[in-house]
């Protein structure tokens, strides 16, 4: 049990890691480079706000570079010609890499975006786990194919598409990263990333990863810069059929508008604002401390948060008072003592957002807990977890994606209610159930507008189960076969058995 004195504890030093970089490069066809023209921005640590590195900000003729190189590993290198099974060693090579260094990375991790560093631990292990399990699913997978007997063969030739263009977030950047890099890679596509620009770091450590992991030089490419520069040019360039993309729903609105363009392939995993339905039937313990974790984890830097709570009447203060109580002892500090739960938010920028929606929630619910900086940590992108409560769904907070320690409960009477209230929203990722009626948790999940659903469960998935959203939330699905389809093109191929029967297309006035 934590308590306010371990919370004022937490977060009294400064951690900055040995052999910290101080300038990150891009990575084009085998070499670390800066970007043509010398530009670079400037990369902050969240618990000090200061700059400790410089990063290249690439530009379109660095996107140029990072493309020429990936098609030409493409067209003319082994990696797309390799047996599924030789690409999977490397594959799986990358992960025991990524498993040994687990502590350095989640390190870094934890230095550049402010997560808990037991949480950071998790992702980079997650990350390993992303390689492996579309390492055994390239080698497992199956060609389709369809005999009619005694007259055809159809079936289908999967083939990589060309130069993947990645494009990610700096909400657990390298875990985001390798959920694309690893089903691109996989399925012998070339790649370019193009990490977030608030979070470069851990991006930077792939390229020394795949080398030794003998990843030939050019398949993996890295443009580090900004989302308007960078970001753009990636989209825009004509020798990139396809366009992963996690992030913000209005980027990706204009990430969609300039794909038109060339008419690429692409996949969207944008905001949320995931409601958690707890029915007065829930084991409240359990949805409690479900609603908790789905909400503060990842400093509540987390796209399937379930950030709007709905609770039935009868149980509504009970659950109110509980859950404020524990979210008030949530430990909040420096993200690199194992004891902090909520670190420090990736930005000053992004600390203003969130702060500015404290602030308005105010006057839009009831503070119940938190409400601002905590007053033992004076520096540093800091919240302490924030709970509103008889929030209306009409309130900015309730409809607004926050993206950081900030959640709002609102009462329901009938399921008819729970359900409108839940469906309130231009998002539709995830949603989060709690009853003991079985009949009732798969109606309201046949009915909620969510891509996901969790009943009587928090944040976990098998990795072959599809993840995405619907509404404003996505396009399209990552996840197990989900994930070959959009990396693969699928040419399907058709031959007839023995003699060949052509209706006789102009020959009847021959007759
Ligand atoms: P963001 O949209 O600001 O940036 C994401 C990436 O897009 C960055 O690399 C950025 O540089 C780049 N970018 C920005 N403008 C661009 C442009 N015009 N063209 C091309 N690229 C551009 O998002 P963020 O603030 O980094 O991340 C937080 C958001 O990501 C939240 O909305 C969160 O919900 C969402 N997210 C969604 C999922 C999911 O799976 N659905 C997962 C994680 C995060």
């Amino acid at each position: 049990m934590t308590t306010p004195a371990d919370t004022a504890a937490a977060g009294s030093r400064h951690f900055v890691p040995e052999d910290l970089p101080t300038h990150l490069q891009h990575y084009i066809g085998g070499r670390t480079v800066d970007s043509i023209g010398g530009k670079t921005f400037e990369v902050l640590d969240p618990v000090s706000n200061r700059t400790y590195a410089t990063a290249a900000a690439g530009q379109a003729e660095d996107v140029d570079a990072a493309v020429a190189a990936a098609r030409e590993a493409f067209l003319h290198g082994p990696w797309p010609r390799m047996k599924p099974r030789e690409r999977a060693r490397v594959l799986n090579r990358i992960a025991d890499a990524v498993e040994a260094q687990e502590s350095r990375l989640a390190e870094l991790e934890t230095f550049d975006t402010g997560l808990p560093i037991t949480q950071a631990k998790g992702q980079a292990l997650r990350a390993a786990e992303n390689f492996r399990f579309f390492a055994d699913l390239i080698v497992a997978q199956f060609d389709d194919a369809m005999k009619v007997p005694g007259s055809q063969i159809n079936y289908v030739n999967r083939k990589p598409i060309g130069v993947a263009g990645l494009i990610t977030p700096w909400n657990t950047p390298f875990m985001l990263e390798s959920w694309k890099l690893a089903p691109a890679l996989a399925t012998g596509n070339t790649v370019v990333l193009k990490p977030a620009e608030f979070t470069p770091l851990s991006a930077s450590l792939w390229a020394r990863i795949f080398e030794d992991a003998g990843l030939p030089a050019g398949v993996f490419n890295l443009v580090n810069g900004l989302g308007e520069e960078a970001g753009d040019a990636l989209v825009k360039h004509p020798g990139v059929p396809l366009i992963s993309f996690t992030g913000e729903t209005t980027t990706g609105q204009t990430i969609f508008r300039n794909a038109a363009e060339n008419l690429k392939g692409l996949s969207m995993e944008l905001g949320g604002k995931s409601p958690c339905i707890v029915f007065a039937d829930a084991d409240l313990d359990a949805a409690i401390d479900s609603a908790l974790f789905g909400v503060f984890s990842l400093n509540g830097e987390r796209c399937t948060a379930g950030s709007r709570i709905l609770v039935e009447r009868p149980v509504y203060d009970a659950f109110c008072e509980a859950y404020a109580a524990r979210a008030r002892a949530i430990v909040v500090g420096d993200p690199h003592d194992p004891r902090t739960e909520v670190g420090a938010l990736v930005h000053p920028v992004h600390f203003d957002k969130v702060a500015s929606y404290v602030e308005l929630g105010k006057t839009e619910g009831r503070l119940l807990a938190g409400g601002g900086r905590p007053d033992h940590l004076p520096e540093g992108n800091y919240i302490a977890p924030t709970v509103f409560a008889d929030v209306s769904p009409d309130a900015r907070i309730f409809q607004e994606e926050i993206f950081g320690p900030v959640v709002t409960i609102t009462p329901f009477d009938t399921d008819a209610e729970a359900l409108e209230l839940a469906n309130n929203t231009r998002y539709g990722l995830a949603a989060y159930v709690w009853t003991r009626d079985l009949a009732r948790a798969h109606t309201f999940s046949q009915n909620v507008e969510a891509g996901m659903v969790w009943l009587n469960s928090h944040n976990v998935r098998d990795l072959r189960t599809p993840f995405g959203g619907v509404k404003s939330s996505g396009l399209g699905h990552e996840g197990g076969y989900r994930s070959i389809d959009f990396y693969t093109d699928q040419q399907a191929v058709h031959i007839t058995l023995g003699t060949v029967h052509t209706p006789k297309f102009g020959s009847i006035a021959a007759s």
